[in-house]
């Protein structure tokens, strides 16, 4: 199978054409000392930014910088419209119900340290139940293990099913026990499960839980709706999904973030404050305090739009056509160990390997000879890891850019390594 063939397999129902969209990606068109184009398969990390993303940024700071909410001339003025109309696009993106739920903050690890201190010191109590999962990322453990410590909750993990997938009856047993809070990732960012977020959502609910959805993995590659999956919270951030680093988004049911206390004090998130005690804004400006990055927020209005001129389902789409290829042409490496589940309809463009005789740090340094990026590590998941019985993967991630051409050349770059390590 050569590669034009194969490349040519891989875009023939591809309802995005990629090599189009790559066009929009300037950091895309370099090319290497030996006049290669970057491969970039690490997407899952962080996105690289369409150039309507960065021409936003830069307009921003050349025609209306200031800072928003307290001037009373026009430059504030425009520059306060701009970031609600962020606000407003991000919310319609994920069809939320109000504007108001969608709160800007830096990242997913930043909206899920919110909940955990708000909505979690207000409501958990010693011998409260909080379940996560054994697929989670850091960033849905450490704040919930923190919380634990603190309040004296006791912690469960629904375990991962030999395929790579949420044992949804460990799920059940768990919910017996009528938990406070019920969190999970809706895509695994090291397995690529798509967890059944809204049947889970729906379990958690029938006993009582509060749901928080790690999005981190599933907003910018899944077509979201909040109000579809019925989560109480739901975290993603920016630039996952082509917008800037620093612009990440809780978005959160009216009613929870009206009860909950605020995160952090200071400037923007208060009503009045007298020198001994102070009443707090409404939402969502209670938990924004101080100056927030407004410039990240428009640009992660104009990745949004960028993203809706595509359409989510062509992007699923395309993420599926991508990973069948993939997983296809990794089928045909002998020594190949894939994590997660074997069918591309399971799964987001998410792949996890491990290379017989190789470590995956060695796979990363020879695939990076040859123009082709990808990640090797715990990707923030060493419980998972000890679970795989792994301390590290290689992980390949697809977006909207990538071709079959992209995974031609990750299959060509394991032959390599696998030469160089007479494996
Ligand atoms: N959750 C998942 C599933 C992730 O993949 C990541 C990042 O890789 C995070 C949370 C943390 O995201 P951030 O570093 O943007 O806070």
């Amino acid at each position: 199978m050569t590669t034009t063939q194969t490349a040519s397999r891989a875009t023939v129902s591809d309802p995005l054409d990629a090599a189009r969209v790559r066009a929009d990606f300037p950091i895309l068109q370099q090319e290497d000392g030996q006049g290669r184009r970057l491969a970039f398969l690490d997407s899952a990390a962080s996105s690289q930014k369409p150039a309507v993303v960065i021409d936003a940024l830069a307009a921003y700071y050349r025609e209306t910088n200031a800072n928003i909410h307290r001037g009373v001339y026009e430059l504030s003025e425009k520059a306060t419209a701009r970031y609600e109309e962020a606000r407003h696009l991000v919310a319609h993106f994920v069809n939320a119900a109000s504007a108001r739920e969608c709160v800007f903050v830096r990242n997913t690890t930043e909206a899920i340290n919110l909940v955990a201190h708000t909505w979690g010191r207000r409501n958990v109590r010693p011998s409260d139940l909080i379940v996560s999962t054994v697929m989670d990322h850091h960033s849905n453990l450490v704040p919930w293990q923190m919380l634990a410590e603190e309040t004296g909750a006791e912690l469960a993990h629904v375990r991962v099913t030999a395929d790579g997938r949420l044992d949804l009856d460990h799920l059940d047993e768990l919910l017996a026990r009528e938990p406070k809070l019920v969190a999970f990732p809706h895509v695994s960012n090291s397995l690529g499960t798509i967890n059944p977020a809204a049947e889970i959502v729906r379990r958690a609910k029938a006993v009582g839980a509060v749901t928080l959805i790690d999005g981190a993995q599933s907003v910018p590659h899944l077509p979201t709706d909040v109000q579809a999956l019925g989560c109480d919270f739901l975290a993603f951030s920016g630039h996952k999904m082509l917008g800037p680093m620093g612009s990440g988004v809780l978005f959160g049911r009216l009613e929870l973030l009206q009860a909950m206390p605020p995160f952090m004090g200071g400037g923007g998130m208060i009503r009045k404050v007298e020198l001994g005690r102070s009443t707090y804004a409404d939402v969502p400006a209670r938990f924004e305090a101080g100056t927030p990055a407004v410039a990240d927020a428009i640009g992660l209005g104009a990745a949004v739009e960028y993203l809706q001129g595509l359409g989510m389902n062509a992007v699923r789409e395309h993420e599926k056509v991508a990973t069948a290829y993939a997983l296809d042409r990794l089928g045909e490496v002998a020594g190949l160990r894939l994590f997660g589940p074997a069918d591309a309809g399971s799964r987001a463009g998410v792949i996890s390997f491990e290379l017989d005789g190789i470590h995956p740090h060695d796979v990363a340094a020879i695939l990076d000879g040859e123009g082709v990026a990808v990640r090797a590590g715990h990707h923030c998941c060493q419980p998972l890891m000890r679970e795989l019985g792994v301390v590290a993967t290689t992980r390949a991630s697809f977006y909207v850019y990538n071709t079959g051409e992209d995974v031609d050349r990750l299959v060509d770059g394991l032959a390599k390594a696998q030469r160089i390590f007479a494996v």
